[in-house]
């Protein structure tokens, strides 16, 4: 089983619990205008083989303690979900916490075939982290070019099938920051029964310099950082 990676990070601690392997996956559908890894977009990457991958992540086995693991992440990871229950199932055995970092956007509610598929990945995924991109269908497809339905929908679906999750909203001042959608969001999240977490990722324009090597109009011109009390509000409103 061949996976197509963008990178690997070997002391990730921003990405789940503890110290984590973090490996990047190669593509993404969205096109989310915070991105800050648009060379992840693009399929390609380099191919590696999940052996190869599973004894890298293993080789740091002894640093992970009791919190930390593997997180993949991208990109979407999930473009490549049979890669990563393949790895998972590898790491699994060997007794590793596993986590993926994902939009939901390749889960299709509707389609058994990709219910079946991503039931079979929550069998060997520890945890989730999901990217809420924006609670309202139409300013979502603004933000990243697609419906928020498969995310809802995964996240319920996470919900229903008692898997872990950590909630992510990055803070876009003016686009994800009004109080009206935070609490439309908590109001939401309400509903889930395994939110462990919610975290409030504050937008920042380190990838501007990204969209400049790739000759890519950087969508967010002239977007400040949130200030301090709009995460800390924002905090307050999705934590309840
Ligand atoms: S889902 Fe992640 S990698 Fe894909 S465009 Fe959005 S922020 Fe970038």
């Amino acid at each position: 089983m061949i996976g197509r990676i963008h990178s690997f990070e070997s002391f990730g601690t921003v990405d789940g619990p503890g110290i984590r392997f973090v490996v990047f996956l190669q593509g993404c559908p969205l096109r989310c205008q915070y991105c800050h890894n648009p060379d992840t977009w693009k399929a390609g990457g380099e191919e590696y083989n999940v052996e190869d991958v599973a004894a890298r992540v293993l080789r740091y086995k002894n640093y992970f303690g009791e919190n930390g693991g593997v997180t993949v992440t991208g990109g979407e990871p999930l473009l490549q979900i049979d890669f990563v229950i393949a790895l998972f199932k590898l790491l699994k055995e060997k007794g590793v916490h596993t986590c993926v970092d994902t939009s939901g956007i390749t889960f299709h509610p509707e389609d058994a075939q990709s219910v079946a598929k991503h039931k079979e990945l929550l069998e060997v995924a520890d945890l989730f982290l999901l990217d809420i991109k924006h609670i309202d269908d139409e300013a979502c497809k603004k933000l990243t070019g697609h419906s928020n339905q498969n995310t809802l929908a995964f996240a319920r679906f996470l919900s229903e099938n008692g898997k872990k999750t950590w909630i992510r909203q990055v803070l876009v001042p003016n686009i994800t920051d009004s109080e009206k959608s935070l609490e439309r969001t908590r109001e939401f999240l309400d509903t889930l029964k395994t939110v462990e977490k919610v975290e409030v990722l504050p937008y920042h324009t380190m990838g501007v310099v990204k969209y400049e090597k790739l000759g890519l109009a950087y969508p967010l011109q002239g977007v400040a950082a949130p200030t301090k009390e709009s995460v800390e509000k924002a905090r307050r409103i999705l934590r309840g």
